[in-house]
């Protein structure tokens, strides 16, 4: 007889903070530049050097916090949290331990059509380490410490999550929030943003948890999917031969779509960590609190649900506008000069997310800004250019610096709304289809719009389609 398993699953995600200088020195925190010159005595870990700690890190993690619905612990401090490797100087990681700066939030997060709130346990400040380097066809392998120090914020769920989906909806969710407040650049690629699901599965009716397996090496949000499925296909397996599942650390391999054992996990007790005497504990009072409150801005939860209420979008709609705090900014904008949500978001949904997309452009870098583009959807507005015309000519606009205005009189493309010249165009095509003239004549409506068509095609597109439809109306009578 085969179980049925649940999954259960906590994340532990750490956040490279956007902070100008390191967490403990005054080393810059500039990403790519060449190995090692980004150091200092500090981060490198020579005896003798203090750490100091950097204030804007910590105001980032406070804003976090307050943003994860978590309480802010008035008193701090950091431990030590040792283990040797060649890419950790010192011997240890400046951590926090019992003291976490934040603590007990939670987020609220939409799963398709439901919603379920995920329990955020912890969120701490710490340092990164640096790269160990192993290049094929050259020997021995090198150590790059530019990263060596850089803040970290360890964000850590309880075991909250049910299915992939579920974490990968928080993992978008906790990504546009730590971008909005703007304490993290969110890419995952190059791990400034990295994820670590913690998962085991239990029959289904267990309040119990069974014993867990940690995954590492998911630099994607298609990799958290397709690494958690196959962990629990195999994990399933392996309860259903009668096997146990070890406590132990996995690699998601990329190549082979595969997790493999990397190591047996360690207990804390391995890391000995203790109260770190070189940094005195950090006191956090309410007024600074309050201050850093205000600096949180509206959250994409919150926007969505506005965007939806006051610019009457759809839901769906309203989340994609609102994923990216620049995205909903340009939309914002756009309204704030033309008073039509509606179209606004076609075109920014559209025309514009497509040519971005397409040339991988930021929304803060778009060539079109919402002037511009809000000066071609007027000039639609007042019947200048058909809409034809106007998606027609935006490939131009984001190409080139032209305005619309100039890009639509050079091609002489202004809309035909001048009766006359309609109705002599209209005539020609009358007289040169006298059979359909016939047709719609005797009841069969649906010749209209072979006229409307002919119309238009004699216009070379421009004619204005409202005025055509009143104009044949009238001519061809019925
Ligand atoms: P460790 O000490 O091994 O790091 P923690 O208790 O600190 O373990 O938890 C690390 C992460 O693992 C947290 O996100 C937590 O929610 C999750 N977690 C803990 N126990 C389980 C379990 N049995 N199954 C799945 N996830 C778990
Ligand atoms: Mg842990």
């Amino acid at each position: 007889m085969t179980i049925s398993y649940e999954a259960v699953i906590g994340l532990e995600v750490h956040a490279q903070l956007l902070t100008q200088s390191k967490m403990f020195c005054a080393s810059g925190t500039t990403f790519g530049l060449p190995a090692n010159t980004q150091t200092c005595p500090i981060c490198l870990g020579m005896p003798g050097t203090l750490p100091v700690v950097n204030r804007r890190a910590v105001e980032m993690a406070i804003r976090t916090g307050l943003a994860l619905n978590c309480t802010i612990r008035s008193t701090n401090r950091f431990a030590r949290k040792h283990y040797f490797y060649p890419d950790l100087p010192k011997g240890y990681q400046i951590s926090q331990y019992e003291a976490p700066i934040c603590e007990q939030g939670w987020m609220e997060v939409s799963v398709g059509s439901s919603s379920k709130r995920v329990r955020i346990r912890r969120a701490h400040l710490e340092e990164d380490a640096g790269k160990n380097i192993h290049e094929t066809g050259t020997s021995g392998s090198r150590v790059d410490l530019n990263r060596a120090g850089t803040p970290l914020l360890e964000i850590v769920t309880e075991p909250d999550m049910r299915s992939a989906d579920e974490v990968v909806s928080y993992l978008k969710l906790l990504r546009d929030v730590l971008m909005y407040l703007e304490v993290c650049d969110g890419n995952m690629e190059e791990g400034s943003l990295r994820c670590e699901p913690n998962l085991s599965l239990r029959p289904v009716g267990q309040q119990t948890f069974g014993t867990k397996v940690e995954l590492k090496n998911i630099n994607s949000f298609k990799f958290v999917k397709d690494a958690l499925e196959y962990e629990i296909k195999r994990q399933t397996k392996v309860l259903n031969e009668g096997g146990k599942i070890n406590q132990e650390t996995r690699l998601w391999d990329v190549e082979k779509s595969v997790t493999a054992t990397m190591r047996s996990k360690e207990e804390a007790h391995d890391y000995r960590y203790f109260p770190d005497p070189d940094l005195v504990p950090l006191s956090i009072s309410e007024d600074w609190i309050e201050e850093l409150r205000r600096t949180v801005p509206e959250l994409p939860a919150v926007r969505q649900t506005r965007f939806v209420s006051e610019y009457g979008l759809p839901n769906y709609d309203a989340g994609v506008l609102t994923a990216s705090r620049s995205l909903a900014d340009y939309f914002e904008a756009c309204v704030k000069l033309f008073h039509q949500p509606k179209t606004v978001s076609h075109w920014v949904m559209g025309e514009l997310l497509h040519e971005l997309n397409n040339s991988g452009t930021a929304v803060s870098e778009s060539p079109v800004s919402p002037e511009r583009l809000v000066s071609l959807l007027k000039l639609v507005d007042d019947g200048t250019v058909s809409l034809k015309v106007a998606r027609e000519i935006f490939p131009e606009l984001y190409a080139s610096k032209k305005s619309p205005e100039q890009i639509v009189q050079e091609k002489g493309l202004t809309q035909v709304s001048d009766e006359g010249a309609l109705e002599k165009i209209i005539d020609e095509v009358i007289a040169k289809n006298p059979t359909q003239v016939a047709q719609y004549r005797s009841g069969k409506e649906q010749v209209f719009g072979f006229f409307v068509g002919q119309v238009m095609k004699a216009s070379g597109g421009k004619a204005n389609p409202g005025k055509v439809n009143e104009l044949l109306k009238r001519k061809l009578g019925g």
